[in-house]
């Protein structure tokens, strides 16, 4: 089965125990299923079958999952992807999302967790496709078009995710969130793994935009950057 009603998921995987438990699980869930076992083939079937997400091993035969994702947002592809790594490749992890991944898993992971994460991803593929035109800093977001202007005019591209997280500060101007919030809020889980992948992608989002778009406040959390901090106290 490959076209299932909830989408395509792509699970780039070599080790075949795991693939075969993700493909039962993800089917179970809904979603069509597409197995490949390496880096090469795992980049042409993302180029040739256009899944809504991909689910990316690091660690793969031919060429690495972080190359694979490099390859695929250098192609402008912004697919949401699912990196996943061994528990000592946090250097991978952070890597992977700097080059764009929308979130990350560690091995071992449950089954249900991979599926959880997969779903929370494509809900914010979804997510603010309703909104008017919202602003953020001197940044312009389209959620029709979903896309972003920065403040110099010039189209910028986010994954799905950046762009949520920043759809998500610009529809709450003046709120501070602390990053467990954003976590579900945006990620749409609780923060069982940690909140790195907040300042990871506020970090990103601030490469791209301008460090003033999004504004730390210091031991809570984030805020848009529209809004000056009051003088303290
Ligand atoms: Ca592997």
């Amino acid at each position: 089965m490959t076209d299932a009603a909830r989408g395509l998921v792509l699970v780039v995987e070599d080790e075949p125990a795991i693939a075969d438990l993700q493909r039962l699980y993800l089917s179970r869930a809904g979603f069509g299923v597409q197995v490949e076992r390496d880096g090469p083939t795992g980049l042409a079937a993302a180029r040739r079958l256009h899944p809504a997400a991909v689910v990316l091993d690091v660690a793969l035969p031919g060429m690495e999952g972080t190359e694979v994702l490099r390859a695929l947002r250098a192609d402008g592809d912004w697919t949401p992807v699912l990196l996943v790594t061994a528990r000592d490749e946090e250097a991978d992890r952070l890597r992977g999302l700097d080059l764009g991944a929308d979130d990350y898993l560690t091995k071992p992971f449950s089954p249900r967790e991979l599926v959880a994460r997969v779903v929370a991803v494509l809900r914010r593929t979804r997510g603010v496709q309703q909104q008017a035109e919202l602003r953020i800093g001197g940044v312009a977001l389209d959620p029709l078009r979903r896309q972003v202007t920065g403040t110099d005019g010039v189209p910028v591209a986010l994954t799905v995710t950046e762009f949520e997280l920043l759809a998500f500060f610009a529809s709450h101007p003046g709120a501070v969130h602390p990053r467990e919030r954003l976590l579900s809020e945006v990620w749409g889980y609780a923060a069982a793994g940690g909140t790195r992948t907040v300042d990871v992608h506020v970090a990103q989002l601030r490469a791209k935009l301008g460090p003033e778009v999004v504004r730390t406040v210091r031991g809570v959390g984030y805020a848009a950057g529209d809004d000056p901090p009051p003088a303290g106290p």
